[in-house]
């Protein structure tokens, strides 16, 4: 029996196995399939939410809380596994935002690193983008990760910790009065003092009936991947719903779709060309290659796009951490130190109201 058991092996079980350690608890991770493989694995790692200005003071909260984290994280895992997880200070040029004035507002208040670049600026400081015709935001402190690499770093460095990991599907919790006596795996029942669901899109077919339920469900997101190019520090660009992020090794990835086809998430034809056209106009250096790897991922979305972080009432020991949509990536540092606080009665530096089940 351990004190903590996690259901669920992406960015915010991996890290909250990784807080709750770091305690001295004593933890074990139940995942069905491969560790990481589902949402965070298809993530692009941009770390901040597309446009802040669009998102809630509870959202904005753990990000930017998790953005302060990232760059140290992602040194210690280099030092403690070898493995580079690529956090990339590339900044973030947006492009024809129809709410510019909500954009610099929300900029000066926040006190954040932005410039408006005037065309004659932007043509001659990304001259690998199209030619520009209208003035465009740039946000320069923000930062990307690399996704499966921060996935492998993390589960190299829990491994090495002593935590266990069970390649199953954990199929139903068990119950007694308001306790949780077990989980059933295939074969076994696994015990634990605690346990805590992060299991993204699938998170609410875990909780047992007759108690409020999270409203999380998938919204599938499709993205491309083109072959490395020879331009040095490319900048990340944002354009509508739309987005590149340059990796160190010069590949571009492309995103991302937002459709809401239930927990499908296989790639189609019409996604794989919408998005190779729309960087191919962006980046003319582009025009005639094809992106060479096309993926999908579920994200779990939640009301207003705010996680829940949370016990589940009226359970003494069950947890929720799940619902993070589309900035998983960004927030999980500070969901994952939130979650612990809460299970291990620690005082928080984040208010835990605004992501309870009952908001
Ligand atoms: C295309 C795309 C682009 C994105 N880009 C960004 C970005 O740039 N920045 C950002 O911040 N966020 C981004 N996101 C969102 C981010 O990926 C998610 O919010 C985040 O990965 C959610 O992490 P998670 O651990 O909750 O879910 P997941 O990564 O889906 O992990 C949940 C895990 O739980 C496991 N599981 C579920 N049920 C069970 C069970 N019963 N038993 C055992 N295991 C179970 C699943 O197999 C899965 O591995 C993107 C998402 C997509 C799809």
């Amino acid at each position: 029996m351990v004190d903590f058991l996690i259901i669920g092996g992406g960015i915010i079980g991996l890290l909250t196995a990784k807080e709750l350690r770091k305690s001295g608890a004593s933890v074990a991770l139940v995942e069905k399939g491969c560790v990481g493989q589902q949402a965070t694995w298809a993530a692009g790692g941009i770390l901040s939410p597309m446009r802040p200005w669009h998102y809630s003071e509870a959202v904005n909260a753990i990000s930017s809380s998790s953005q302060l984290v990232y760059p140290q994280l992602a040194k210690d895992l280099y030092e403690q596994t070898g493995i580079d997880s690529e956090w990339v200070l590339s900044g973030m040029l947006v492009l024809n935002d129809d709410d510019m004035t909500q954009a610099l507002q929300w900029c000066e208040q926040q006190a954040v690193c932005h410039d408006i670049l005037s065309v004659e600026q932007l043509n001659s400081q990304f001259p690998y983008l199209k030619e520009f015709s209208e003035p465009a935001l740039l946000r320069a402190d923000v930062a990307t990760i690399r996704p499966h690499k921060l996935l492998a770093a993390l589960r190299r460095y829990l491994l090495d910790e002593g935590l266990k990991f069970y390649n199953e599907e954990a199929q139903q919790l068990m119950l007694r009065g308001d306790d949780i006596t077990g989980v059933q795996l295939g074969g076994e029942v696994l015990t634990a003092s605690e346990y805590v669901i992060c299991g993204g899109a699938w998170s609410a077919s875990l909780i047992p009936e007759g108690v409020v339920k999270p409203d999380i469900s998938p919204v599938k997101g499709q993205m491309v991947c083109f072959p490395p190019t020879d331009i040095p520090n490319a900048c990340m660009v944002m354009d509508g719903d739309r987005y590149i992020i340059p990796r160190k090794d010069g590949r571009i990835v492309v995103g991302s779709t937002r459709e809401h086809t239930g927990f499908d998430a296989s790639t189609t034809r019409q996604a794989f060309e919408s998005l190779r056209d729309f960087a191919q106009q962006l980046y003319p250096v582009l025009s005639g290659v094809e992106p060479d790897a096309h993926w999908a991922g579920l994200r779990p979305s939640s009301p207003d796009s705010i996680p829940y972080i949370c016990r589940v009432e009226p359970y003494k020991n069950l947890s929720l951490n799940a619902g993070h949509y589309r900035n998983g990536i960004v927030t999980a540092p500070a969901s994952a130190q939130l979650m612990t606080d809460i299970v291990l009665g620690r005082p928080s530096k984040i208010n835990a109201e605004p992501y309870r089940l009952e908001r």
